[in-house]
């Protein structure tokens, strides 16, 4: 079997052509060259597949080239996936501490299961609206109302994309609908957090050609100014700063029927894991709602810690904050609670 000179080789195995991983088998099936093994990466054997119509210096420098950035990528996924595991590992070691210190104030019977829920935060500081931003988000606006007005009505109007969206919206509020009290804690959930999903809104604010269409459905005396006025005039001149254009300091300034159905039907994994747990197993129990400083898309980066900011018993009924912060650790990871 032919190896480039210089491939790394795992031991006695040889490694792919491509990236230099070790080779499972010494002749994948899906190779067309038996003579320069690839890995069963569809990304490797495209690279390979060039082997055979490109003049060998040119395709020389592209597997050194592609291989480089393949190597790269995965190494860089890999330390992803690391950070991600020893972050999940670490903070879930610290939830059971709180979850221990919290239980002394639990609101309700100690033998009511407790259901644990770490969520992230949103931006809290505002700021006046730049003129720059309120002229993105009206020009994306007029091509939406535009382009709305070419479709008879919303189905129409529904991309591949905005389908997806449609059809998670629908389930989730199908979920919801049977659950009010899972309804009414995941609002509760989500006011506490402020907005950590809403801070990749920026000047789009998800809204889609099939969202202004329901809009323009529902309102079918609006003139197309009319439209443009109406979201217009739901923002404010102060907005929380680094988040969607709509965010005020008292939440979303659309309401419901105006939103994206992205926004009406994203949950972050957080609220995702309570759902599944409660579709399993109906009996909320208690919940404790466990808030950390970062927002949703910033979870586990390490450039900053991710330090829990507040802690609350969470009922339909009841919001009892916990003061056992802060969760300070030494350097060797200790909890201070554990000294
Ligand atoms: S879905 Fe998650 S990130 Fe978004 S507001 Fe609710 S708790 Fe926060
Ligand atoms: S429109 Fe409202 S719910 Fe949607 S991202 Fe913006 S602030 Fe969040
Ligand atoms: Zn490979």
């Amino acid at each position: 079997m032919l190896q480039r000179p210089g491939l790394p080789r795992h031991g006695d195995r040889p490694a792919c052509n491509v990236c230099g991983d070790a080779l499972r088998f010494p002749h994948s099936r899906s190779q067309d060259d038996p003579a320069f093994p690839t890995c069963s990466s569809a990304e490797c054997q495209y690279v390979a597949s060039q082997r055979s119509r490109l003049a060998p210096p040119v395709f020389a420098f592209r597997l050194e080239f592609q291989g480089r950035l393949i190597r790269e990528r995965r190494a860089r996924e890999a330390a992803e996936n690391k950070q991600v595991a020893e972050t999940t590992a670490r903070e879930a070691l610290e939830h059971q501490h709180i979850l221990h210190l919290a239980s002394l104030r639990k609101p309700d019977s100690p033998d009511r299961p407790v259901r644990l829920v770490s969520i992230p935060s949103g931006h809290t500081t505002t700021t006046r609206l730049p003129g720059q931003r309120l002229a993105s988000y009206r020009a994306h606006l007029e091509d939406l109302i535009r382009r709305a007005a070419q479709c008879t009505n919303e189905m129409e109007a529904l991309s591949a994309d905005t389908q997806a969206a449609r059809e998670k919206r629908i389930d989730t509020e199908r979920l919801l609908h049977a659950n009010p009290a899972l309804r009414t804690l995941s609002d509760k959930l989500c006011g506490m957090c402020k907005g950590g999903c809403c801070t990749a809104g920026a000047d789009t604010a998800y809204l889609t050609v099939a969202t202004l269409r329901r809009f323009m459905d529902a309102n079918p005396d609006l003139s197309a100014g009319d439209v443009l006025d109406a979201y217009l005039s739901r923002i404010g001149l102060e907005t929380v700063e680094g988040a969607c254009i709509n965010q005020t300091s008292t939440g979303c300034g659309l309401p419901r029927e105006m939103r994206s159905d992205t926004c009406n039907g994203y949950y972050c994994a957080s609220l995702l894991g309570f759902h599944a747990e409660c579709r399993d197993d109906p009996d909320i129990g208690t919940l404790l709602a466990i808030r950390r400083a970062h927002s949703n898309w910033r979870r586990f980066d390490s450039t900053s810690g991710n330090d829990i900011v507040e802690v609350a018993w969470v009922g339909t009924e009841v919001f009892l904050p916990v003061d056992i912060l802060p969760v300070a650790r030494d350097e060797g990871g200790t909890l201070a609670h554990e000294k």
